[in-house]
This record gives C-alpha cells, structure tokens and sequence, in this order.
C-alpha cells in the first residue's frame, strides 16, 4: 500500500487488534447466499474480505450460507467460485454453512438445556401481534414457560419431521422489553419440508440467518466478519449467541453497501429481470453481475481498482455508473489493442487508385504501449468502407472529415479528395468517390499537404463481416431500484445490434481473451457465450469518451 494513502476504518481496526496483540493474524470470510449471481456490490464486498487478508498476511474463507433451501442452487454456487477467482482472489477454504447444521442444531440443544430457548406453537400472526413496538414491550405467548424437557422433546419432533411447515418454531429467550426488536425472542429454527441443493432431504429444519451466521464464524475462527450496515441492528443478537455458547468470540463490523445508479442490484430483482426476459440470463452485457461484466469485456484489474477508488464508508451513498466506466477506459486505453471497424459502412472508391492492387499499410497494434505494441499489416485497395458519418453532403461548419471537395487522410495511409458520391433512391449516400495523392503515404508523406481529419477505413475486399451490440444503461431512470415497477423503467435503446459491421483482417483471429480499441469507436471484446468463428460477434465494453447525457 502507498505511504500517503489513509486507512479505512477496518484497516485501523485490524492495525489495531494486530498491534495490541488481540490476534495474532487475521481470519475474514466472504459469506454469499448461493441464491443469484454476485454483483458489482459484492465485487466491494470481495475485495474488502480478500484485501484486508492479503495487506495483513491473514486468511479468508468463502463461505455459502445456504440456511434457505429454496432459493438455492448449485448452479449459483458454481457461479460465485468462477467470479470470485475471475477477480483475482484465492480462498482458504470453502465452507457451507450446511458444514454445519449438526453442530448448529447442537448448539440450539445446548441452549435449550440452559433455558435460553423454547419451542413456541404460536401462528406467525401471534407472534407478531405479542411483538410489541419500539416503545412498547412485547407479551410473552404461553409457550414460553415449557419445561426443559419438553422443550427438548417438540425441538427433536420438529427435527424429525412431525409438524408441518410453520406448526412450530425454535425461539431463543433473550429479552422480550429490549429496544431492539431483534433481541424479542428471535427466531432460531422453523419447519421447512424443502429439498436443500447439498443436504438433500437431510433436514425439515433449518437455522435462521442469525442463528448460523455468528456460530459459522466462531467455527471457522473468523476475527472480523464484515457485513453491511443492516446488519448493524443485528449485532447485539450476533454477540448473545456467541457469549451464551461460549464459543470462539467473532467479531462483526460493518460498511455501507455499494449502490450504483441506473441499475438494481438486488439479487432478487435481478433474478425477475432474468426470468421475465428483460434481458439474455444473468451475464447479459447489461446487467451489473460480475459474469456480465465480465462478458462485456470488463478487466478484474478495473473491477478491483473500481472498488479501491470507492473506498469504505460507514454510511450509504450512491455511486456513479460513470466511475465504473471511467475505471475501465483508463485500463483499456493502455492496454488494449488497436484495430479499424467499420460499423456503419458505405463505399469509397479511389478512381486513380491501380484495379486490383494491395498496399500493406503498417500500423502500431498500441500507441500506449512499449514499442507502439508492435506493428501491423493493414491491406489497403481501390474499394473500402468508411464510417456513413464521416462524410456529409453539405458539410457544417469546422465539419474537418469529407465533404464533396474536402480531403481527409486515411489513417495510416492515403491523403483523399472527394470528387463525388452517388445516392440511392431514398436518398442515402451510398459511394463517395475519391482521388488519392500517391505521395502523401504515412510514414513516407513528401506531399507537403496538410489536412485537419483523420477517418478509419477497411479494405472492403479484405473486410471480414461480423456483429457488433452496442450497449446503453439497462435503465433512463437514475435510482429505478426505489420503484416497485422497476421493470418498467428499462431503457428501450439498452441494446443495439449491428448486424454486418466490417472489421480488419487482422480481427480474423480475434482472441476471446484480448481487448480492442476499434479506432474512434469504443473498446470491444468478443462474446464469450455466443460468438463463433463462422459469425463474430463483439460487444462494446464502452465507449472512448464518456459521451452519455
Ligand atoms: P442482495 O441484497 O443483492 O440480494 P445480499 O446481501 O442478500 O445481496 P449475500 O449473498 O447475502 O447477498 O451477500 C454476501 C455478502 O456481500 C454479504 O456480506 C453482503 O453484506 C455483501 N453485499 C451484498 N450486497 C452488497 C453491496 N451492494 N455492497 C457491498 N456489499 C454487499
Ligand atoms: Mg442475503
């Protein structure tokens, strides 16, 4: 880390609890719900583990809290463990909180023994009518009287299968006055007859968030378990369970959870725009899961430094999409490589230019590189395509590109002059013709002419045609997450397909792993899940400049 650079508040902590000697070294875990694909907000979260473990030589666990068996799935699972080693960490150890349903289901005996937790037949009406509010205590229901014995003998029931899903719950007996609502008896265990994605039918009873969250993490030794800031409520819980168990005291603390605006990032509405069609699956380029990212052609080096730049706060902010994007840019500008792409075409014709010659024009692969990156060959002829937008009929003013009687060079080789263009009967331009200036060559330019426009070009008997998707805020509206119709504020225009793009021939073996700047048209990577060599298809991971209003 850099001298200058401040800790966060967790770094102070850690620094701390390492200098008074409270640890010897540090444990944190990256607990994940296997119930969606993770997010950008969980790249913060990651990061955050991970980081704090590597800065202080300490470990990281990734742990699957799979408490909830009907919203899990081994397919998220897989999911989380490619997208967590994408961003470039390395666990520990993976655990399931499912690891430890006998240990926790012994927990709650234990407690049960020492009177601190009772089974209560009371409706889930009941119970939230006994509640009480913030100011007002809440009533005990006339379970929470039953003897140690018998508690113990409903608890195995319920585990075994007697009752039915929601005839009984497992409560603790913590403090039914307590300000904090959590503290009113929380619940520890309900029925659930569910089929879980690695217990099987194992189980008609499952622990609570709480419940397993704190016992998971003394298990596994873990000294600062990090968590967003709802769970700050939750921490007086967090601590009783550990305190009256006795066990290795974890400790949580916690940040404010990463928002973005224009998107959601709940898994939850995510997954509706998923099974609602909204968009292709959960690694659609537009979505902000790590695999769309991913897929759209972001870097794990601009994920991370993304989540760096934010920083850790205690208190909830929104941050701009523009800054991811700003993070990605500035590393594909040093590190991609340059190629030309024609993603609107119409013809030039260079009538003083030799039929059937080729020229090899040689290019830098990356000016930002060392040595330019090396250099290409770029095959230059009579007939290319050029952008449809580089050329106007009537031009405007300071208008440097083609323009009947205007000259332009093409970069990396000719000086032209357009003498002329044809239209088609709806009055598109669909040719421009040119005459070239054999003596204006890049590199070897003796013409003495200056001209102010540069435009890209690709040899159209060379071109390969590929497709090429555009991509614009999945949502026009800036916080749509706060909407229940959420879905109805999708931005219409999120996706653009070019059907029949044409590209340089050194594209041909286009890498799914490299990037590309497309000269005056954005960075671009070919799609991981659709592209083939028969039909190329890239998508613009973003544009040059940020062009967005
Ligand atoms: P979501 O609200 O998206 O459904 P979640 O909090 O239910 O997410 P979990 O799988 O439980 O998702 O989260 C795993 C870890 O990632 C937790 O520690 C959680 O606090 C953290 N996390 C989730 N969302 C964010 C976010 N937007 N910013 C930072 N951390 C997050
Ligand atoms: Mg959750």
């Amino acid at each position: 880390m850099s001298e200058e650079k401040s800790l966060n508040f967790l770094e102070e902590i850690v620094e701390e609890d390492l200098k008074n000697g409270k640890y010897k070294s540090i444990h944190t875990r990256f607990p994940p719900e296997p119930n969606g694909y993770l997010h950008i907000g969980h790249a913060k979260s990651i990061c955050l583990n991970f980081g704090l473990a590597k800065t202080y030589g300490g470990k990281t666990n990734l742990r699957f809290d799979d408490t909830n068996p009907v919203t899990e799935d081994t397919e998220y699972v897989d999911s989380i463990q490619e997208d967590v080693k994408w961003l470039g960490f390395e666990w520990n150890n993976v655990f399931y909180a499912s690891d430890y349903f006998d240990q926790l289901y012994a927990f709650a005996v234990e407690l049960i023994k020492k009177g601190l937790a009772y089974v209560d037949d009371s409706s889930a009406e009941e119970i939230a009518a006994c509640k009480g509010t913030p100011t007002e205590p809440g009533k005990p229901t006339i379970y929470r009287d039953r003897s140690v014995d018998e508690n113990l003998q409903l608890f195995e029931d319920m585990k075994v299968g007697k009752y039915k899903d929601g005839e009984k719950i497992l409560r603790a007996k913590v403090d039914l006055a307590s300000p904090n609502m959590h503290m009113r008896d929380p619940i520890m265990y309900r029925i659930k007859h569910a089929h879980h994605h690695r217990t099987g039918d194992a189980w008609c009873i499952y622990p609570m968030y709480d419940f397993a969250h704190g016992q998971s993490d003394s298990i596994e030794g873990i000294t600062h378990s990090i968590c967003t800031l709802e769970f700050e409520v939750h921490r007086p819980l967090y601590e009783w369970y550990i305190e009256q168990l006795n066990i290795f005291p974890s400790h949580q603390y916690e940040f404010a959870r990463l928002n973005l605006n224009y998107t959601v990032m709940s898994k939850r509405k995510l997954l509706r725009l998923v099974n609602e069609g909204f968009v292709d699956g959960w690694d659609d380029p537009r979505m902000p899961t790590i695999s769309a990212l991913r897929r759209r052609g972001y870097t794990p080096a601009s994920v991370r430094n993304f989540c760096d730049r934010i920083g850790v706060q205690r208190r909830e902010n929104v941050i701009e999409f523009g800054l991811l994007e700003f993070c990605i840019r500035e590393d594909l500008n040093k590190s991609a490589i340059r190629r030309m792409a024609v993603l609107d075409p119409i013809k030039l014709v260079i009538t003083n230019y030799p039929e059937g010659q080729t020229e090899e024009m040689e290019s830098e692969n990356n000016p930002e590189a060392e040595n330019g990156g090396g250099i290409r060959k770029i095959p230059f002829t009579k007939e290319l395509w050029i952008e449809k937008e580089d050329f106007m009929e009537l031009p405007a003013k300071k208008w440097f590109r083609l323009a009947p009687g205007a000259t332009v060079r093409l970069k990396s080789a000719y000086i032209v002059k357009c003498e002329s263009f044809d239209k088609d009967a709806d009055g598109n331009v669909t040719t421009v013709y040119c005459t070239y200036i054999p003596e204006s060559r890049s590199g070897s330019d003796t013409s003495g002419i200056n001209v102010k426009g540069t435009i890209h070009w690709v040899s159209a008997p060379h071109a390969i045609q590929a497709e090429v998707r555009l991509y614009d805020r999945l949502f026009s509206h800036e916080n749509p997450g706060a909407e229940d119709n959420f879905t109805e504020l999708i931005n219409p225009n999120s996706l653009q397909v070019i059907p029949g793009a044409y590209l340089e021939p050194a594209l041909n073996d286009a890498n799914p792993d490299e990037r590309y700047q497309f000269i005056r048209k954005g960075y671009f990577c070919l799609d991981n899940k659709l592209s083939t060599p028969v039909k190329p298809i890239f998508n613009r991971t973003v544009t040059l400049k940020d062009s967005w209003k």
